[in-house]
């Protein structure tokens, strides 16, 4: 064997899990097919729950020292150009939500991975190596040639094009309204909200929306998400979305002369629905976007991806110290997985549906949130798990 255990990737979802596995004890075997660190295709939005996996994980000092830029409110804009505005705070002391450029985020998760005892390697999984059924292993391709590494449990972090999980999901891709398309980029120069996240429902962009994250004080990450089957039926591509929510009036007047528009890219979402489906096979599970964990109303991520770590580590954990990792035993991820995470997945996936199905929803909730706030402020307080809100007056 090369390993108790190989993580294909090495994202928030791959570096979590093997670092969590690290500090158990297990042997294990952390691929990527690039170098750390990488940039990655996102809004940099991290939320106070992803944090505190991450100190349970040993992280904190790292994370504190990090730099990362601190959000303690929220402006969202309405179809009809409302705007409602509120402060909030993480739920729990130690954690916070950070703007973290995924290039230095995912370093510092990857690094720490390696510091706590995985083993890093650059190389591209290609395939599962399969005996039957049962997954013992990767063919892999670096250095210019292909191995076959073996190991008791392979885990499929390699986010929306995972190769393990496409081997295991055969067949087509999940129907447009579970996918969603987004494109991103760094401006420099414009003039940022302190301290504050913006979201822009567009009537173009819905259930999707246009968001501008600060990273300083004429520094955001700006971007538009779309869902796939929109997408299809509208007439703009991605980058005339873009241009269309930059030149917007939430936005246009606050570009400053000479503004730049860096590193434009855009990749896919594949959102979870919070019906069951597979995730636990024998000798393989899937983490992260690799198991379609994503948010559908707030295209988030990385909270799902870690929470679905911390999951597959410990049945992994107990599976390998008990000497049994069996698919009986293996199995038990997708039961917990989906206590974990079910909820949340159906409660975001019925509100997108309402949204896209009638997106005057929008503006009746900015009304009804106007007239009561204090209701507003503990309806949403009851629903989120790490975040206080206070909406502004
Ligand atoms: C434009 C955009 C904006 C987003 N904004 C947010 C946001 O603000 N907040 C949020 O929470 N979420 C956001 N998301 C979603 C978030 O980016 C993902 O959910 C998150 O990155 C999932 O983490 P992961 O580790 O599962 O996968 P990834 O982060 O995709 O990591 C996968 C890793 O696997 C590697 N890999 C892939 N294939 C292979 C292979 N065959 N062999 C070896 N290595 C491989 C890749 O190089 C990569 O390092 C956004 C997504 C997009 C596209």
């Amino acid at each position: 064997l090369d390993a108790d255990v190989i993580v294909e990737g090495a994202g928030p979802a791959g570096s979590a899990v093997a670092c969590d596995l690290a500090r158990r004890g297990v042997d294990v075997l952390l691929l990527d097919r690039e170098a750390f660190p990488r940039d990655k295709t996102c809004g940099d939005g991290v939320p106070p729950g992803s944090i505190e996996i991450l100190n349970a994980l040993g992280m904190g000092d790292k994370i504190r020292s990090a730099g990362f830029y601190p959000i303690r409110g929220i402006r969202i804009g309405s179809p009809s150009g409302r705007t409602w505005d509120a402060a909030f705070r993480a739920k729990r002391a130690g954690a916070e939500f950070y703007v973290a450029p995924r290039r230095e985020f995912d370093a510092l998760i990857q690094g720490h991975a390696v510091e706590s005892g995985a083993r890093f390697e650059r190389a591209a999984v290609k395939s599962p190596v399969f005996d039957g059924d049962r997954v013992v292993g990767v063919r892999v391709e670096g250095n210019g040639r292909e191995r076959r590494l073996e190991s008791r449990i392979v885990v499929a972090a390699g986010g929306a094009t995972s190769a393990i999980a496409r081997a295991l999901r055969p067949g087509p891709k999940p129907p447009g309204r579970h996918r969603s398309v987004a494109i991103r980029a760094y401006v420099e120069g414009i003039e940022t909200l302190a301290n504050r996240v913006e979201f822009y429902f567009d009537k173009a962009f819905l259930p999707g929306y246009g968001w501008v994250f600060p990273l300083g004080a004429d520094r955001a990450n700006v971007g538009v998400i779309v869902r796939v089957d929109r997408y299809r039926k509208g007439a703009a591509s991605l980058e005339e979305l873009m241009t269309r929510f930059l030149e917007s009036r939430a936005i246009g007047g606050r570009l400053k002369r000479g503004y730049r528009v860096e590193n434009r890219r855009s990749w896919q979402l594949p959102n979870g629905s919070g019906r069951p489906a597979r995730k636990a096979y024998d000798g393989a599970l899937l983490v992260g976007d690799a198991a379609s964990l994503v948010d559908p109303l707030t295209g988030e991520g990385i909270h799902n991806a870690l929470v679905s770590s911390r999951v597959a580590a410990s049945v992994i954990g107990e599976a390998i110290s008990a000497g049994d990792p069996s698919f009986s035993r293996l199995a038990a991820y997708d039961a917990r997985c989906g206590e974990a995470l079910g909820p949340l997945l159906v409660r975001s996936s019925r509100v997108q549906s309402w949204v896209a199905r009638a997106p005057w929803w929008v503006d009746l909730l900015f009304s009804v949130a106007d007239a009561n706030p204090s209701q507003t402020e503990s309806i949403l307080n009851r629903l989120s798990s790490d975040f206080v809100v206070r909406v502004d007056d």
